[in-house]
Order: C-alpha cells, then structure tokens, then sequence
C-alpha cells in the first residue's frame, strides 16, 4: 500500500488504460444486468484477509461486472432520463479523483469552490437569477430538493417567528412531481397537498390558485412552499411557471423549480420561452448527469438568495467554527462554503468537472448539444405519426416522447424491451399515462441520432 510500490504503478496504468479506452468506445456496448447467481459464479468471494490482488480485481470488474452495467452513455439507452457526459468532464472527474480535495468550506477547498461557482452562476444567469444568488452541486435530484424544501421551511418558520415552530408542513405540487418530491415530504414530516394537472399533466396556476383558496385558513398556514417541474420525468412537459410565479409571489409561498431533467435546456433559444417565470423562483435544480453532459452524480441546487440556503443548513460545532464568520448577511456571498448550501457536510467537488467541460467547450458548445437532441426528437415525433402501427400519446415540451404500439398489451411492451435489451438493441421501457401502459424514450445524448430512434421504431414493427 505505499505510494511508490512498483506493483501498483503498474497497476495504476493498467486501470487509466482501460479508464481511457472506456471513455472513447464509440459506440460503447449497451450491456445488460445478471442474476445474483450468475454473478456469484463468476466472480466469488473478492474481500479476503490477503486480497486477491488488483490485477485480479481490474479483471473481474472489466471482464464480469462493468458488462453487468448498463452503459447510461449508450445512443441506444432511451429508458429513465439516461446521461451522455462529455469527454471532457468525464477525464476531469478523475482528476478530482487524484486530488483529495475536501469541497465543504472556502477555508479548505477556495480554489474548487471558485470554479464551481463559475459553473453555477452560468445556470443561475440562465436562469435570470439576481447577483445574490449562489447555491452547490449535491449528489442527485432527490439530495437538491430535499435541501431546496429544508431551506423553505427555514424561512417560513422564520418569517412566522416561531409560532410554526411546531406546526407540521405542507408543500403543494401536483401528482407529475417528481417521486423525490414526496420522498423529501415523507422525510421532512410534511404534508403534500395535490394540485390537479391539466390534459397534459401539467401545473397550471390557475389550478395553484383555487386549490389554495380551497384550503382551510390552518392548512393554508402551513403551507411553506410550491414545486412546480421544469421539464416532468414522464412525459417532458413544463409547468406553467409565470402562473405558478405570480401565486407564489401573492402568497409569500417559496417557489421551488423541479428541473433534474428539463432545466438543461435554458441554455437552448428553441424552448427557452417555455420556462418564462423561473426568474422568479426561489430556488431551481438542474442535474448535469442528465441532460447537461456532465458525470454522474451532479445535481446544481441554487437559491434566488444565497443566504437563505445558508441559514437553513450552516451546521455549528466548536470544530466548524473556524469556517464561519466571513459571511455577510446580505448580498453576494463569494467566499462561502458550499457545506453551508445543503443538507451535508463533506463532499466532493462534483461540479468541477461541469466547470471543465464548459470551460472547454464553451457554452455554445452545450447550446449546439441540447439543440441537436431536441431536433432528433422533433424528427422522432414526426416518424411516430408517420409510421401507422405508433401514435402519439401527447405532445412533449422537451425530449421525452411517450407513444402507443397499437394493438399491444402491457405483457407484449415488456416482453418486447426485455429483448431489446438482451439483444443489446436498445433499452427502452414501457411507462403508465393515465393508467394505459405506453412505450417512452428519452433522448439526451448528442451522439443519439434518428437512425438510432428508427432501429428502435423498426423492432417495434416486427411481429411478436
Ligand atoms: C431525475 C429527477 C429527479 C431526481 O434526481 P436524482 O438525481 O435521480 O436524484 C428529480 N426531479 C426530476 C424532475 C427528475 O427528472
């Protein structure tokens, strides 16, 4: 184990190798999960009293278990919200890697901080965000509203001065919110009052407005905060924010921005005007590992005021004080500790390779990537109403595009994508809209062109 033992520099190019060959595969095989069995038969026991050595265990991971992985990265992969990082980011992240950097405090990491806030502050003036904005990249989606939520009932307690010290929570979002959304609730011990979506599953503010008015005064006293989704997982639409906005603001309810996936595109002129209204929002998210070309696991978590993320999750202990005291209460805060900006304390400087990658490509570069996904997907659509044995179920906003097969029941869907997975054709999943089972692709990846979406619709008219 000591740094400068020959056997392990071998080892160590052995592994950049295959680091390097991995990130330029094009294409790279999509792959395919495997049972616990035969798994444990392949692989067996590795953590034993000597190890089995790191030759032995590149081997297994390159020969048995990255195949039983599949590859996010592959044109091919349609299913979830997949992820297509850069090469850029992807090298970048292992430079992170190679350099033990602490990104909680300013005091310990300044220098990443620094450059990850240029990367946020791109997003937050994407956005429309005021110079007080500031926020960090946590893990996930999931991580980055959670922390939005905390922060919002932070100020809700706050600006009631105590008396909903007690007073159990209660977000309103509506039924096509992220699964996160209810997660963060059932964690935070709040309440989630439903607002009804409109034909295409999405928040209007009109419905915003009544569902408020339909409250009791006590329930609508403990409302802190409103979710709407900037791009929805299922079906890619957008809430209307301006609507939800101008609620909000009458309200003095805390706007939260749900856009893991669809926030990505404020960077392309095509769909910009659909999320008019974030400017007003009181915090957004926007994961890079989905539709931002960046590793995974990112997720950018900025706050309209930078100092409401700060009082809500700065941790005080005689240990952590040292890092305090530099913060002002008001205005920019430049020197600040992203540990301070959610629920956590260590972590690592995720957004760093975001901020290489853009500072590489330059943001055009990103422009030109999401505008080319968004042109396959406008060709898909057109090839769905095309082809007579597809149909469209509803018009996205952004990637996602949610079709029939007809005539197909949901055993047929499923026996379907298990073979194209297992034929390394493709992997697409079937999804539910409004009970009826329905086929949904999601197209995030540059490299994903309409050849690719065809093979797909052609496997779909190949008798069962
Ligand atoms: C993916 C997604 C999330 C969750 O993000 P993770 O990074 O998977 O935790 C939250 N909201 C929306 C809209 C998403 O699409």
């Amino acid at each position: 184990m000591h740094r400068h033992d020959p056997s392990i520099a071998r080892l160590a190019d052995h592994a950049l190798d295959y680091a390097l060959e991995r990130v330029r595969m094009d294409p790279v095989p999509l792959d395919a999960p495997k049972s616990y069995e035969e798994l444990h038969a392949a692989v067996g026991e590795t953590i034993t009293p000597d190890g089995i050595g790191g030759d032995k265990a590149l081997q297994l991971f390159v020969d048995v278990l990255a195949p039983a992985c599949i590859s996010v990265d592959h044109p091919r992969f349609f299913a979830f919200i997949p992820g297509a990082p850069t090469e850029a980011s992807v090298i970048f992240d292992m430079v992170v890697s190679a350099s033990s950097i602490y990104t909680g405090s300013w005091l310990e990491a300044s220098g990443a901080v620094y450059a990850e806030n240029q990367a946020l502050r791109w997003l937050a003036d994407l956005a429309g965000f005021p110079e007080s904005a500031g926020g960090v990249f946590v893990s996930g989606g999931t991580s980055g509203n959670l922390s939005g939520l905390i922060a919002a009932r932070h100020r809700w307690r706050t600006r009631t001065e105590g008396r909903h010290d007690r007073t159990r929570g209660a977000i309103l979002a509506s039924r096509s919110a992220h699964s996160s959304v209810v997660q963060a609730a059932r964690a935070m011990d709040a309440d989630v009052f439903d607002v009804p979506v409109d034909e295409r599953g999405r928040l209007l503010g009109s419905a915003l407005r009544s569902t408020i008015d339909a409250l009791s005064q006590d329930d609508r006293d403990r409302v802190f905060a409103v979710v709407a989704t900037g791009g929805t997982t299922n079906v890619g639409v957008i809430d209307d924010l301006r609507g939800v906005a101008d609620v909000c603001e009458r309200e003095g309810i805390w706007f939260h921005v749900d856009g893991a996936y669809g926030l990505a595109a404020l960077c392309a002129p095509s769909v910009r005007e659909l999320f008019v209204g974030i400017e007003r929002a009181d915090s957004f998210i926007v994961d890079p590992h989905k539709w931002l070309f960046g590793p995974f696991d990112c997720c950018a978590l900025v706050y309209r005021n930078v100092h409401d993320g700060r009082r809500a999750h700065t941790q005080h202990a005689e240990y952590l004080d040292v890092l305090h005291g530099g913060e002002s209460e008001s205005g920019p805060w430049l020197e600040m500790n992203p540990a301070d900006m959610a629920h956590h304390l260590s972590r690592r400087a995720r957004g760093l390779p975001v901020w290489f990658s853009l500072a590489t490509h330059g943001t055009r570069a990103y422009t030109d990537a999401m505008e080319m996904t968004l042109d396959v997907t406008r060709q898909a659509v057109d090839e769905v109403r095309r082809r007579p044995d597809l149909e469209l179920v509803l018009e996205s906003d952004l990637t996602v595009i949610v079709f029939r097969r007809l005539g197909w029941s949901s055993e047929q869907y499923a026996a379907w994508s298990d073979h194209e997975l297992a034929t390394g054709h493709s992997f697409v999943v079937p999804t539910t809209w409004r009970g009826e089972t329905v086929l949904r692709l999601c197209i995030v990846n540059p490299r994903t062109t309409i050849d690719d979406v065809r093979a797909v619709f052609d496997a779909l008219e190949q008798p069962t």
